[in-house]
């Protein structure tokens, strides 16, 4: 991470054998290597769907080690106050959804939907990748969108569910998880739109549903988040976690300043 501050993801990550390998291996092949495997199967891959609705299989061992850390040290909820991060800029931030970014000789030209216009010589885009790639049109191979569904009920579980606070369906189970929030109000996580709230409650009532589509990109390849043409790509599109969105921009804000 630290060395991200300095050089792209991607160039860094690559100047680490063991970081590398770990990027590129499931985390059932970690397990096995390192004698793990009989934990996987009834601890850690709960653990892993739990936090990335990803079996071991599908995780790689660098994801899965990552959230083995909430066990090593004790993992903190932080809430993002947009506002008072941005009190002393909001004279220069416009709120919009882009729609089209175009380059023209050294300019990049952003146009969004409600039909402003926006040249300026450096671009950085923070956007979700698959928005980034969409816009920029560039094409990632072998990268899977992974999307999570998530409807938040007030009602009486069934009897099989009203133990723990925790409740993680088996591997092949197209929902993940159901959480008890402690207050007669239960969240149900799922891969799947149309899950079937009857099969976990005997009455309930829906407060709201959210969906990420996706909630994660999910691949081995890894992105450059300098381009050249003086574009810049932040975000998590390398590994889904904040730190590593965070420190993209870091990157991306270091060489700027350099270039100024
Ligand atoms: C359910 C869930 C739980 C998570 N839990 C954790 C956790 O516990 N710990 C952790 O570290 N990470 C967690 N993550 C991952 C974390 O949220 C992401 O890694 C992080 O938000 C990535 O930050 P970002 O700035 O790259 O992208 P985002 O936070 O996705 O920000 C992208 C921004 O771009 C905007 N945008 C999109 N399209 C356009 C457009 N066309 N024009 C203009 N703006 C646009 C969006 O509105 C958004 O504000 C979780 C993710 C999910 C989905």
């Amino acid at each position: 991470m630290r060395r991200n501050e300095f050089m792209s993801q991607k160039e860094s990550m690559e100047k680490d054998p063991e970081l590398l390998k770990i990027y590129n291996q499931s985390a059932s092949d970690f397990l096995h290597e390192h004698g793990l495997a009989p934990l996987g199967t009834v601890l850690i891959s709960t653990l892993v769907r739990v936090t990335s609705f990803l079996s071991l299989e599908e995780s790689s061992a660098f994801l899965m080690l990552w959230i083995w850390l909430i066990l090593l040290r004790r993992a903190r909820e932080c809430t993002v106050d947009g506002e008072k991060i941005t009190e002393n800029l909001h004279f220069c931030i416009t709120l919009d959804c882009v729609c089209s970014i175009k380059q023209k000789k050294d300019e990049w030209v952003v146009e969004t939907t409600s039909g402003h216009t926006m040249a300026a010589r450096r671009l950085v885009m923070a956007t979700p990748i698959t928005v980034t790639q969409k816009l920029l049109n560039i094409s990632s191979p072998g990268r899977t969108d992974l999307n999570v569904f998530m409807a938040k009920v007030r009602g009486t579980a069934k009897k099989k569910y009203v133990d723990g606070r925790y409740n993680v369906f088996p591997m092949g189970c197209p929902d993940v998880s159901i959480i008890d929030g402690e207050d007669g109000t239960y969240e149900l996580y799922s891969l799947r739109a149309d899950f079937d709230l009857s099969h976990y409650f005997d009455d309930y009532c829906v407060l709201y549903t959210k969906s990420w589509e996706p909630a994660a990109c999910l691949g081995k390849e890894l992105h450059f988040s300098q381009k050249g043409n003086n574009l810049f790509i932040v975000g998590d599109c390398n590994f889904p976690c904040l730190e590593a969105a965070y420190v993209s921009g870091m990157q991306a804000a270091k060489a700027l300043l350099e270039r100024m």
